[in-house]
């Protein structure tokens, strides 16, 4: 697989606090990679470095197979488009104003694609209005234009979807979906709520005080994901002999009030005679999936680092 990311045992200190404490991630080319940690895990602190605002204590990255301390590492980051934080916004300028005061910033003296940014992001119609009087999706996506001034091919975004109202997030998801699909972006997006990056997310990395605990993708993560069974049954003694009886051993949990949680997926009509057999009335059946939001605490904890 090819990488557009590697980190090897990054660290950043401030006086004796660890902000990145051995972090080593890997982005795959072409994934839009879920960095996901709470809040003072560390995920600005590596944006931060990535982008060269601020440099490692130890350890070292990678931007497309050019190390941080190699000479070439500057042309590698101009392929980097970046939101950090707040998105640089001129307030008192209109959505088309920012991106030509964008492009000369980066010293692209024509303003052709301007007209094209905009329609990308979904602002083509703002005309005279001003950034200050944009909503907040509007204005991330603004922000996002504004790092694709550069034409990069890695964009990396922290925390996009903060504070945005369900409309909002809808449309910030929508253009990081076509971002990555038809223009073949491959992007990093920061989040300290899984929920939010698993409708878009390829991959993921979980950040827990400065050091990722795990990568995985979005396949092994929805594996992960355990699903399971949830009956309610009459007789919980006749139901343990049904599930024994049909091969079903140590796959299940006894609960309360009659239920049982299988960890399975039984032939619900077979099921259903087998506990017949046993004299054990089969009342509910429901699917039911670990939320995402419960693997990400049982991987990080849920105690607060703040
Ligand atoms: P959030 O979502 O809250 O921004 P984060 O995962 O992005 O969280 P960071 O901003 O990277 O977290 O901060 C990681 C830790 O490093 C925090 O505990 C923060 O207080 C600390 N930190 C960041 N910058 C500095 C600094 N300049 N001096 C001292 N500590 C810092």
């Amino acid at each position: 697989m090819e990488y557009i990311l590697k980190t090897n045992g990054l660290c950043k200190q401030y006086k004796s606090f660890k902000a990145l404490n051995g972090l080593t991630m890997n982005v795959p080319k072409g994934s839009i990679y879920g960095f996901i940690g709470k809040n003072g895990a560390g995920k600005t602190t590596l944006i931060r470095l990535i982008c060269g605002l601020q440099f490692p204590t130890e350890g070292s990255f990678e931007i497309y197979g050019t190390k941080n301390t190699d000479a070439g590492i500057c042309s590698a980051r101009r392929r980097i488009g970046a939101v950090v934080e707040t998105p640089s916004i001129f307030p008192e300028m209109t959505a088309q104003e920012n991106l030509k005061h964008q492009f000369r910033i980066i010293g692209i003296p024509s303003f052709e694609k301007v007209d094209e940014l905009l329609e990308l992001v979904g602002l083509a119609d703002t005309g005279k209005k001003k950034a200050k009087d944009f909503s907040l999706g509007m204005r991330q996506r603004l922000g996002i234009a504004i790092a694709l001034c550069g034409d990069p091919d890695f964009l990396i975004l922290d925390e996009p979807i903060n504070g945005l109202d369900p409309q909002g997030i809808i449309e910030v998801r929508e253009l990081i979906l076509k971002l990555n699909r038809e223009n073949n972006i491959t992007v990093l997006i920061s989040s300290h709520i899984l929920d939010e990056l698993s409708k878009l997310a390829t991959h993921y990395g979980f950040i827990d005080k400065g050091a990722v605990v795990r990568e995985m993708s979005a396949q092994a993560l929805i594996d992960a994901c355990r699903k399971c069974i949830m009956l309610t049954v009459s007789d919980t003694e006749a139901a343990v002999k049904a599930l024994e009886k049909s091969g079903f051993n140590s796959e299940y949990k006894l609960l309360e009030n009659n239920r049982i949680d299988l960890y399975a997926q039984p032939n619900i009509t077979e099921l259903v005679h087998a506990f017949d057999e046993q004299g054990c009335e089969l009342i509910t059946v429901k699917e039911h999936d670990e939320t995402l939001e419960g693997f990400f605490i049982s991987l990080v904890g849920g105690d607060s680092h703040d």
